[in-house]
């Protein structure tokens, strides 16, 4: 019934992508000290073509990084890597690197590749670079390859790949069903924390927060909102002639003709007992009392019911835009005050001027 529970859930995937794009960035520091490091070791080894090569493929690694400060994408930024590192293991696994130790650094693949991406697209490129080394392995006449594996190496070397390449599957399998069913439970969590019970309307604390974001945005924007405060009129007379459970039985079909008044955009939320808060953005004072006083009307001629027992069910309203007060709690304590004068003049009411309202409260209360 409560609208929009994603917030918290998109925050925390938002989490997430920083997170793996910091991983990201510091790979990416690694993989070049790496290329630079052992450049410099082909290079002092007389392997100078090697070396250059390894050099060379430090360029595109810092191109995708600046390219990722620029643009922020993190999945531009994981195809960019994977690209490079892709490239650059097809070149390690053809040339044989340093004394045909190259294919060696393929073992660093397969859970960066399911870091990277997902189980089918790293389970597709790992069946890419499989066939690569398979190429490579098997014809070694080629004009790119220049190196000359031993056929035992070549066993071993699959089949130890092979291996880490189901091991990693499965733990990465398994990390995401974990994550996906933590990820299920914030959100569950998170609806709970946020939600009345009873009604399935938000609860006091999820439209104060909602209250403070909408306050934000009329300081900054000037987009005006209302509120309404309602309160249920001589509601202790339906539980006590009618029982606990048809109290209950209204309050929820309140809560539903509620729902069906209001905008997309508006919310209803139980703000305590048999009081409710409506939150009306972008509405000025007088569409929410015209608002208001269609809830009112709906609400007396509604055939609220419990067990077969017409349950007679009206309601007083105070209502208040931000224009009136400069505070959260000033619109809240002008609602109230209004809703106190509909009270006093006789219930199923509201009472649209405020400063009369303002003054027949101070009379009420001298
Ligand atoms: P008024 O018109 O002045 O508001 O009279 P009222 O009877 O509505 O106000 P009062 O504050 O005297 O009583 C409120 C009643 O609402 C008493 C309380 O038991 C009942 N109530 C509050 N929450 C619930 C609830 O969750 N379920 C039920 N059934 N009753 C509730
Ligand atoms: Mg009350
Ligand atoms: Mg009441």
């Amino acid at each position: 019934m409560n609208k929009d529970f994603s917030s918290g859930y998109k925050a925390t995937r938002e989490r997430e992508n920083a997170q793996v794009s910091q991983i990201l960035t510091w790979l990416s520091l690694a993989a070049m000290a790496f290329l630079v490091g052992i450049g410099f070791k082909a290079w002092f080894s007389g392997h100078t073509s090697h070396a250059f090569f390894l050099w060379a493929f430090t360029l595109p690694v810092l191109i995708n990084m600046g390219l990722f400060a620029w643009k922020q994408d993190l999945s531009l930024q994981k195809t960019g890597l994977l690209v490079t590192i892709s490239l650059l293991f097809t070149y390690l696994i053809a040339s044989g690197g340093e004394s045909n130790t190259g294919p060696l650094w393929l073992y660093v693949f397969p859970p960066l590749l399911f870091f990277l991406t997902n189980l089918k697209t790293g389970t597709m490129i790992l069946l890419l670079v499989y066939l690569v080394a398979i190429v490579v392995f098997q014809f070694p006449g080629l004009p790119f390859v220049l190196a000359d594996y031993n056929r035992d190496f070549k066993i071993r070397f699959f089949a130890t790949l092979s291996l880490e390449s189901v091991f990693c599957f499965i733990l990465e399998a398994n990390r995401l069903k974990a994550r996906n069913q933590l990820l299920d439970l914030a959100r569950t969590h998170e609806h709970a924390a946020r939600t009345d019970e009873l009604t399935g309307l938000a609860n006091r604390r999820d439209i104060l927060s909602r209250l403070s974001e909408e306050f934000s945005r009329y300081k900054r924007l000037g987009h005006h909102f209302s509120i309404v405060l309602i309160d249920l009129d001589l509601f202790k007379n339906i539980n006590d002639v009618h029982g606990h459970d048809a109290g209950d039985a209204a309050l929820k079909q309140f809560a539903r003709l509620t729902q069906r008044l209001i905008r997309n955009t508006d919310v209803a939320a139980r703000w305590g007992g048999e009081e409710f808060l409506l939150m009306l953005p972008d509405t000025s004072l007088i569409s929410a009392l015209t608002l208001a006083e269609r809830l009112r009307t709906e609400v007396a001629a509604a055939n609220f019911t419990f067990n077969n027992q017409r349950l007679s069910l009206t309601i007083s309203a105070g209502v208040c835009s931000v224009a009136q007060a400069s505070s959260i709690d000033g619109m809240l304590r002008q609602a109230d005050m209004q809703l106190y004068c509909a009270k006093e003049s006789g219930r199923n009411r509201i009472v649209p001027r405020v400063r009369n309202n303002q003054q027949a409260f101070a009379d009420a209360t001298a």
